[in-house]
Order: C-alpha cells, then sequence, then structure tokens
C-alpha cells in the first residue's frame, strides 16, 4: 500500500454497521445529559501544551509519555487534547461562565494519547463527558452517577460495577503520600521497575499497578480512606448515604486512584468484566482546586468521562438493538422514462412522508440487477416503475420481507400505500 494512504496506527475510521452504535451513543446521552439540564459545549481540540501540565500533572503517564505536543506556526506550544476537563475549566475561566454563577455542563469528542493501541485502546479515541461547576456537596456527585447510571439503562447495558473512593484534600492526601512513600520505600524489593520510577513523582499510581506480582505488596498498603480529614470523611459517607437512598450498587475500592493529579474527594469509576484488561468504561470525580489552579476564583467541580468505543464495544456484545440505518423503501426505475418520473416521485414522497427512509436506485440497470441491489439495501419494500407503470401513472409496491403480492397504485395514492404498508 502506497506510503501515504496508510492510516495513522491508533486512528480508526468508523463507518457501516459501527456508524448507528456510534449514533446512538450520542443520542442517548444528548436526550439523558439534557433531561438533567447539561448544556453542551464544544470545545477546540488544541490547547496550549502548559493547559494540560498544569492540570493534568506534571508525573502523570499522559503529560509524560501521551501527548501529542507541537510547536504551532508562531513557536507556541500546543498539544492535541488528550480529555476535556482542562479543556471545559479553561473555557469555563476564559468565558467568565463562574462569575457568580453555577454551569452543568457537556461535552463529547476526540481526544489523544499516544498509548500501545490494542482493542479498546487507542490512540484517537472518544468521549462523553459531563461537568458540574460550582457544586461543593455530595449531591451534585450523587447526581453525575444516577446520570450515567440512567445512561447505561437508556442504553440497555447491564453488567457495570460502580467503583468508589475518596482522595480527600491535597493536605490529608499529601499527608497520606508520605505514609504511602515510606511504606513502599520499606519494602523496595518488592517493587516493579515502574513503581520504583513512580515513588518518586506519582506514588499514588502505585497502587493502581496492573503488574500480579505486586497484588501482594499493595493489598498490604495503607488505605487512603483510613487517612481522610473528617470534612472529606463525612463527604464521602453523605454520597454512600445517596447512592445507597437510590439503590445503586457499589463497591469502595481503597486502591482507585486516578491517573490525573487534578482530582480530589471522590473518585470513581462504572468497569466491566467483557472487555478484558480495558475495563475501564465511564471514570471521572471532583476536582475542587483545579478552577483556581488554573487562574480562576476557587470553584468547586465534579465531572465523568466516557469511552465511547469501549461502550460501543459493549453495546455490540449486547446492549438494546441498534437500528442499523437500512432504508425503508428502494426505489426500482427501469427506462429513461421510468428514471425522470421517478425521481420527481420520490421527492414528493420525502416531502410527505419525512420519517421514511427512502433510497432510489442510481445507475440504471435491469430490473433483475435493481432488486438485488434493493435486496441487499435491507430495505422492506420496493418501489417499482417501468414503461408500462409510467404510462399508466401507476406503481408497483412490492413488500420485500413478508412473501406479500406486489401491489399497484396511482402515483397519488403513493404516499399513503407507502405508509399503510411500513405501517
Ligand atoms: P485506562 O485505565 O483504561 O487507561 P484512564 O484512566 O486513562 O483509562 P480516563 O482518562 O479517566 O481513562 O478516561 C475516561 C475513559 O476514557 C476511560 O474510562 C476509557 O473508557 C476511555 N479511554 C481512556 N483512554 C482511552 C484510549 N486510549 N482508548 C480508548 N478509550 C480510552
Ligand atoms: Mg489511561
Amino acid at each position: 500500500m502506497s506510503e501515504s494512504i496508510r492510516p495513522i496506527r491508533g486512528m480508526n475510521d468508523i463507518y457501516g454497521e459501527a456508524a448507528p452504535y456510534w449514533e446512538r451513543v450520542e443520542s442517548v446521552a444528548q436526550a439523558v445529559l439534557g433531561s438533567y439540564g447539561y448544556t453542551e459545549i464544544r470545545l477546540p481540540l488544541l490547547e496550549r501544551t502548559e493547559l494540560f501540565k498544569r492540570s493534568i500533572g506534571e508525573g502523570t503517564d499522559v503529560v509524560q509519555k501521551e501527548m501529542y505536543t507541537f510547536d504551532s506556526r508562531n513557536g507556541t506550544s500546543v498539544t492535541l487534547r488528550p480529555e476535556a476537563t482542562a479543556s471545559c475549566v479553561r473555557a469555563a475561566i476564559s468565558n467568565g461562565l463562574l462569575h457568580n454563577q453555577r454551569q452543568r455542563m457537556w461535552y463529547r469528542g476526540p481526544m489523544f494519547r499516544y498509548e500501545k493501541p490494542q482493542k479498546g485502546r487507542y490512540r484517537q479515541f472518544h468521549q462523553i463527558g459531563a461537568e458540574a461547576f460550582g457544586f461543593e456537596g455530595p449531591d451534585v456527585d450523587a447526581e453525575l452517577i444516577f446520570l450515567s447510571a440512567r445512561l447505561w439503562q437508556g442504553l440497555g447495558l447491564d453488567g457495570l460495577s460502580l467503583q468508589l473512593n475518596s482522595l480527600g484534600t491535597p493536605e490529608s492526601r499529601a499527608s497520606y503520600r508520605d505514609r504511602l512513600v515510606a511504606y513502599f520505600d520499606s519494602h523496595r524489593d518488592a517493587l516493579d521497575e515502574d513503581s520504583l520510577r513512580r515513588l518518586d513523582i506519582n506514588p499514588l499510581r502505585i497502587l493502581d499497578s496492573k503488574n500480579p506480582a505486586m497484588a501482594d505488596v499493595i493489598a498490604g498498603a495503607p488505605h487512603i480512606a483510613d487517612h481522610l480529614d473528617d470534612d472529606s470523611a463525612r463527604h464521602f459517607d453523605r454520597l454512600q448515604e445517596l447512592l445507597n437512598d437510590r439503590g445503586i450498587g457499589y463497591s469502595v475500592r481503597p486502591t482507585l486512584v486516578r491517573g490525573l493529579d487534578y482530582y480530589t474527594r471522590t473518585v470513581f469509576e462504572w468497569e466491566t468484566d467483557r472487555l478484558g484488561a480495558q475495563a475501564g468504561v465511564c471514570s471521572g470525580g471532583r476536582y475542587d482546586g483545579l478552577v483556581e489552579q488554573l487562574g480562576g476564583k476557587a470553584v468547586p467541580a465534579c465531572g465523568w468521562a466516557l469511552g465511547v468505543e469501549r461502550v460501543v464495544e459493549l453495546m455490540r456484545l449486547g446492549g438494546s438493538p441498534v437500528d442499523t440505518g437500512a432504508p425503508d423503501v428502494y426505489l426500482v426505475m427501469v427506462g429513461e422514462a421510468a428514471q425522470r418520473a421517478g425521481l420527481a416521485l420520490v421527492e414528493r414522497l420525502r416531502d410527505a412522508l419525512p420519517d421514511v427512509r427512502l433510497t432510489s436506485h442510481c445507475g440504471g440497470g435491469s430490473f433483475k440487477s435493481q432488486f438485488k441491489a434493493a435486496d441487499r439495501s435491507g430495505a422492506r419494500l420496493a418501489l417499482i416503475l417501468g414503461e408500462s407503470e409510467v404510462e399508466a401513472r401507476e406503481l408497483g409496491l412490492k413488500p420485500l420481507r413478508s412473501g406479500e403480492d406486489q401491489q399497484t397504485c396511482g402515483w397519488d395514492q403513493a404516499a399513503e400505500r407507502v405508509a399503510a404498508i411500513l405501517n
């Protein structure tokens, strides 16, 4: 294959039968987010590199080795967004959206991380995310979790499990961090190379290690939940009460720490056991310090992001059925007069029946070849126009899936008859 048309590794085209699943996920998300009062924000794909360094954290994998960073033509270092919370906060500040206001926002679109591509992990992937600004209490954390649960319901996905933890305030987290470093330091021989590196720059992430050889030493590590400040502990208890009230099942997982530095207090993740190593479907939490850290006034915030590729994969493994986008009706036209009359007729049908999906055959050909195309299209009904139909100003209607007989009607009755057959 010529180099120029070789796709970039980890970046996919989405087409054919996959596309309706994407549409379904996006439309259900849009409806559910809208029903909770979240409004869409469309953000640029490029931001200043500094934004991500300052928010996600210099010591994180994302910033250290996964960002697509380059100099813009004026020399400014810019980065293709690896996630959108930082962009959302930037937008909220730069548009003055947080001046004495609270905001509920959502976004969707591609994110870019230079990771090792594998099933469920790509270099361009897509997220849908929700962010709430200005709410301090656990009620909004609960709302965001309810919202995500309703999304799974709307998509017909069950079997997702919710993992929960609290990271406390930056102060309580710092003192926990010291304890954790002391613990791991005294177990250095049990640490793998990755963890030794993290011990200095991001020790909490050691808890997140997927290396089975590390399981024991991690299991013995102190739990962050036992080192929370009183307010954070109360916040976490209240959130659990709210989830219990709503009947949402969860497990508290002491090792859930998340890969980005900006989280405070609540962190959570919806997981699946159906996608192999790529278990995380939706994750998020509270980031009370980020707005101020990026130059806004102190505003508490909470949000989540889901991975669209992983959700789509779960849907294909067994969500509610998705309309594959096949046409309802396929118009077969043989002969020049029929083609001319047919195109006019089908436009009138489209005016009369805007919800019906109508494909008209293009490119001519015999009845046989056009019927083949009609069948392949998945349409339920073929409309037939040949020389004799045109002369009689009539139309043949042939149900393609039910074995019913062909009918005939006048052009003026076409819309009515098509609607009757399809219903
Ligand atoms: P993981 O542990 O799988 O790397 P993460 O903690 O890096 O996920 P977040 O940054 O919290 O993920 O992003 C939220 C969601 O986005 C994840 O739960 C996942 O569904 C999805 N996601 C993250 N990275 C990728 C990727 N490279 N390809 C596809 N989906 C991804
Ligand atoms: Mg990751």
